[in-house]
């Protein structure tokens, strides 16, 4: 097997990446052994709702191989985030229950009200307006808004929902920009999740994933190659248009050659590629 001896390691997605609703991608499990032999293999998820450690546990369900440690999630970013700050800081999650449960097990002070010094934004299924004036008024107060990610919509069992964006959105029409974002693509939040891979390099990575907002453009903002599977959210016609560009572009993770990848590491880049053809944006090896 050939050696992707180019990269420092490789940053998967999950969701439409490695796995789609309940069911792993075809042919995804042997394609992570494969690239296993050949380079470090880690996860980084915009999942705001569960950290890791339920990630880890829903990858080896499907029957993935993977080790606690290798997966960070949006969720896992926030807490980071939020240990900064001393405990019982008052805080208003408009989160998963998950999400808030791990927040108070830091020490902090779950609120309802303006008082919050921090209001954390993801995807709150049950957002009232109530918790929204709540968030509203404690943002004017000078509370630090820090939102998961900006994800528009993820895909559910009966298609689309509105991920944590929307609720992001709710914020920024009423004037108010989150101050931290802890997803792809922000680059903070991206150079902070490699950081606790204690990964060198940034740029010397490799992204896969579904998603050119988020998996390619945090690829880009770094530096580093990517490789676009369309398993997911993007489709072929969207990359036209995309401002956010892959090195290669397969249909999904079950199709990409370890070996042409080891062997474009070392290329230089080209303008205007042909469809379907390696194009890294650096020369790594
Ligand atoms: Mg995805």
């Amino acid at each position: 097997m050939s050696r992707v001896t180019g990269y420092e390691a490789i940053i998967f997605d999950l969701d439409g990446t490695l796995y789609r609703g309940r069911s792993p991608i075809p042919g995804a499990i042997a394609a992570l052994d494969r690239f296993r032999e050949a380079a470090r293999c880690l996860f980084l998820s915009n999942n705001g709702e569960l950290q890791s450690r339920a990630l880890v546990e829903r990858l080896r369900d499907f029957g993935f191989d993977v080790a606690p440690g290798e997966v960070i999630s949006s969720a896992d970013l926030v807490l980071q985030h939020t240990s900064a700050y001393p405990s019982s800081t008052r805080i208003l999650p408009l989160t998963s229950p998950h999400l808030a449960a791990a927040l108070a097990e830091q020490g902090h002070q779950l609120v309802e009200d303006e008082t919050a010094e921090i209001v954390v934004i993801g995807v709150d299924r049950e957002l009232t307006r109530e918790r929204m004036v709540s968030g509203l008024r404690a943002a004017l107060n000078g509370a630090i808004m820090v939102a998961t990610n900006e994800d528009p919509t993820y895909p559910g069992e009966n298609g689309l929902r509105p991920a944590a964006g929307a609720y992001v959105g709710f914020f920024r029409g009423m004037g108010i920009e989150p101050a931290f974002l802890c997803g792809k693509p922000d680059e903070g939040a991206v150079r902070d999740a490699l950081r606790l891979w204690q990964i060198a390099e940034p740029s010397n990575c490799l992204f896969v994933g579904d998603n050119l907002r988020t998996d390619i453009e945090a690829a880009n903002r770094v530096g580093a190659d990517s490789i676009l599977v369309l398993s997911g959210v993007a489709r072929r016609q969207d990359t036209v248009a995309a401002t956010a560009k892959p090195s290669l572009i397969v249909e999904s993770v079950a199709e990409i050659d370890v070996a042409v990848i080891a062997e474009g590491a070392g290329r230089t880049p080209t303008k205007d590629a042909p469809a379907g053809t390696w194009n890294p944006r650096k020369a790594t090896a």
